[in-house]
């Protein structure tokens, strides 16, 4: 806290007169803000307290309870009355504290974030594993170009609310007989804005805001995962103040890819072999999400085994680190042999000393139905 009495005086740091106006102290303090935002003067460090100093006589004179109280005692009446310490503010936050004073719309001071918005995106589990870019195109309520979003037609000027004599803020006494003190609400009159329209706007009919088309690029990183968002920082719609726009959260969806299904970061492929190359060995060419890989089947392989095909997965969305490809082998006994291949059989049967009726409708139907019955995957 600075001392009392260094302080220079609320009035003086502004450049108004003690019966100032609420409109003529916002221009006041615009001026003021404008002049010594420390972005426009990079060479002069004391231009950040000049700001800082006139954003606390703003504070202190734009509400009509401070000001009572500063008149009668000075800085002294101030203490402990909710006034903000300045110096330990920066820049962004007291901009976005007075945004009503810098922006088009003015909102009595109370200063609400925009709507956020959401958007679904498609992607490919190729587009995944690479990343992607996706240009977005939606509808939001923004800011009438006509009017800068002051619902004022160009030219007018708002008039000051008689209710609230530009305060934007009425006292009302609460409780009791009053007991309980003064309570200050928003005016009801100008809706805390402190003044009104007296020409609307044409092409917004006084509400500040249209609706606009927006189409923007957004960058969708590798790994994603379905149902997770991208927010993309002030894209949503603009605040009551014009300023603080919401966010904009892209919902991403994966499309189901034709052979691949993700698990986490690894894929499973099911890949169906036929029963001699099962039982022989062979290679075979099995899909991926770059394009096809060959997987080399030992003799002797089991239905539902597990081969892993290393780093042909889908990157980790943090540490980039890919996952693998699982490719589950599927045996698939024939459905239909032909004279030839049923005399083969019969002899290899014969080799296992296994029991084989000599119908059609013989080995490989109930070997089809034992599998089906006894639950092997
Ligand atoms: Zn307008
Ligand atoms: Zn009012």
């Amino acid at each position: 806290m600075t001392v009392a009495g260094t302080k220079r005086d609320f009035y003086e740091v502004l450049g108004v007169a003690k019966d100032v106006q609420p409109n003529d102290l916002k221009k006041a303090y615009r001026r003021l803000a404008h002049k010594f935002h420390p972005d426009r003067n990079p060479d002069d460090p004391g231009s950040e307290a000049k700001f800082n100093e006139a954003s606390e006589a703003f504070e202190g004179l734009s509400d009509a309870q401070k000001k009572e109280r500063y008149d009668r005692f000075g800085h002294a009446g101030l203490s402990g009355a909710g006034v903000h310490d300045f110096n330990h503010m920066n820049v962004d936050d007291i901009f976005s504290m007075f945004g009503d004073v810098f922006g088009g719309m003015f909102s009595g001071g109370r200063r609400s974030r925009g709507t956020d918005l959401q958007t679904e995106v498609e992607l490919s589990l190729t587009e995944v594993a690479t990343g992607a870019e996706r240009t977005i195109e939606f509808s939001r309520r923004d800011l009438c170009d006509t009017c800068d979003g002051s619902g004022s037609a160009p030219g007018s000027k708002r008039q000051t609310c008689q209710t609230c004599g530009g305060y934007g803020q009425v006292e009302q006494s609460g409780g009791l007989g009053g007991l309980f003190g003064r309570v200050i609400t928003a005016c009801p009159h100008c809706h805390g804005q402190g003044s009104k329209i007296t020409t609307p706007c044409p092409e917004c009919r006084g509400r500040g805001r249209t609706v606009k088309h927006r189409k923007l690029s957004v960058q969708l990183p590798a790994g994603i995962q379905d149902g997770q968002a991208v927010r993309v920082r002030g894209e949503g719609e603009p605040g009551e103040d014009g300023r603080s726009r919401g966010d904009l959260h892209c919902y991403v969806r994966i499309k189901d890819h034709p052979f691949l299904k993700r698990h986490d970061n690894d894929l499973v492929c099911p890949m169906p072999v036929s029963f001699t190359q099962a039982s022989l060995g062979a290679k075979v060419e099995v899909p991926t999400l770059t394009g096809k890989a060959e997987l080399k089947i030992p003799a002797g392989t089991q239905h539902g085994q597990l081969f892993r095909l290393r780093g042909l997965g889908v990157p980790d969305i943090r540490t980039g680190r890919r996952g693998d490809e699982i490719v589950q082998v599927l045996v698939e006994i024939p459905k239909r042999l032909d004279k030839k291949q049923q005399e083969l059989l019969r002899e290899f049967a014969k080799s296992e000393n296994k029991t084989v009726l000599p119908e059609s409708r013989g080995f490989f139907d109930r070997l089809m139905d034992y599998l089906g019955n006894s639950g092997e995957t």
